[in-house]
């Protein structure tokens, strides 16, 4: 990549993480967030109130907190309905496009790029392992947390860029890359409970999910070692996983993600700006 556009990309970076959130009301119900795409909003309502976002319920908690989000290529347009005893309403959202970078990455080796039929089914349970553990609603309200950072180490790939392996097109790319050397140590961004555990995914190697509550994940992939068990506790900032380049990756780094339910989410819109992922290479 030239010098210039690597600039600009990491000037657009530091850009999107500094994006304010913002916050709107309308009758009973308060949101802030980002309403952008790949964004996440949080939610105020009144106890007792019945919601849906695009005709789907969303569940609040005990005293009416919520969280929702929207996806990389999420339509602009959204509608909000509450309904509470003598009282409803509907609130129409509109959300932002967002502009995705394009990033070249050559010599994966080859069967990465396009694997092997036999390894077909592998893949397969490993998606399967992956949406269902994306796909629980805990009654944990770790969501509401102000997330902080994972790991150290200076931003190598951001959400929603499209990538060219070998020159050739493949799925957006959904995670925030932090490179740090192999053993480097991953914290926990928020609290919440771990949900999946696998040491060696064919795509994503060391692959740990962690539940904040509500639909709200983080996902944590290409790790060395997984310093946590399926079913434990974790709080923020909780030693959890370690650095590594398992699965396909070019070296070692950090791939974080963060899903509500299966819908993908911008990490970066999660955590304060930090200095040092705004500097060049
Ligand atoms: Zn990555």
């Amino acid at each position: 990549m030239k010098v210039w556009k690597k600039v600009l990309w990491l000037w657009l970076a530091a850009l999107t993480a500094e994006a304010a959130s913002e916050q709107r009301q309308q009758g009973p119900i308060v949101l802030d967030g980002h309403f952008i795409q790949g964004g996440m909003v949080l939610g105020t309502a009144p106890k007792g109130t019945q919601l849906t976002l695009n005709g789907k319920a969303l569940r609040l908690t005990g005293d009416g907190r919520f969280v929702f989000g929207f996806g990389r290529d999420e339509p602009l347009s959204h509608q909000l309905s509450w309904h509470r005893p003598g009282q409803s309403g509907q609130m129409a959202i509109t959300i932002n496009k967002r502009k995705y970078d394009i990033q070249k990455i050559n010599g994966v080796a080859s069967k990465y790029v396009n694997p092997d039929p036999n390894v077909d089914a592998r893949i397969k349970e490993d998606n399967r392992k992956l949406a269902a553990a994306r796909k629980r609603d805990e009654n944990l309200g770790y969501f509401l947390q102000p997330f902080i950072w994972p790991a150290e180490g200076r931003l190598s790939g951001v959400y929603g860029s499209q990538r060219i392996f070998n020159g050739e097109p493949r799925n957006p790319h959904y995670g925030l890359d932090l490179s740090a050397p192999t053993g480097a140590p991953v914290y926990a961004p928020a609290g919440g409970l771990v949900t999946l555990v696998e040491p060696d995914m064919y795509f994503s190697g060391g692959t740990l999910i962690v539940d904040h509550g509500y639909g709200l994940s983080s996902t944590f992939i290409h790790l060395s070692k997984i310093e946590v068990k399926a079913g434990q506790r974790v709080e923020q900032g909780d030693l959890i996983a370690r650095v590594g380049a398992t699965g396909r990756v070019t070296g070692p780094h950090l791939d974080w993600r963060v899903n509500w339910f299966s819908t993908r989410l911008d990490p970066q819109l999660l955590v304060p700006p930090r200095s040092d992922t705004q500097k060049r290479k």
